[in-house]
């Protein structure tokens, strides 16, 4: 069933994803840090809920950053609280579609 809402999926894992599981969205690399249960909120559902760990893409910052996602990835935070401020898109792409590649380790 796909919806429009759809087209912002970055992934969607039918189980959870081996720690060290890479998603990169253009160069900014995402690492699967940790995993836990977690009950579904909208139906109750056991699932799992995905800790990622990334770094604020602005130049000069790399911030490290911890950021969550189901076992469907929705959009992931792209930059650090103090970089989030900023509208622009990461380096300006904004007419172009992320480039996202998936690494199992
Ligand atoms: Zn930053």
């Amino acid at each position: 069933m796909l919806h429009g809402k759809d087209r912002k999926v970055i992934a969607r894992f039918e189980t959870e994803p081996p720690l060290g599981t890479r998603i990169l969205l253009d160069d900014q690399v995402y690492e699967l840090i940790e995993a836990e249960p977690y009950i579904r909120k909208t139906d109750g559902q056991p699932t799992r809920l995905l800790h990622w760990g990334t770094a604020c893409p602005e130049t000069g910052c790399g911030h490290p950053m911890r950021v969550t996602s189901g076992l469907m990835v929705a959009e992931l935070q792209r930059r650090c609280a103090a970089h989030r401020l900023i509208t622009k898109p990461v380096n300006g792409k904004r007419c172009r579609r992320v480039q996202i590649r998936i690494e199992l380790p």
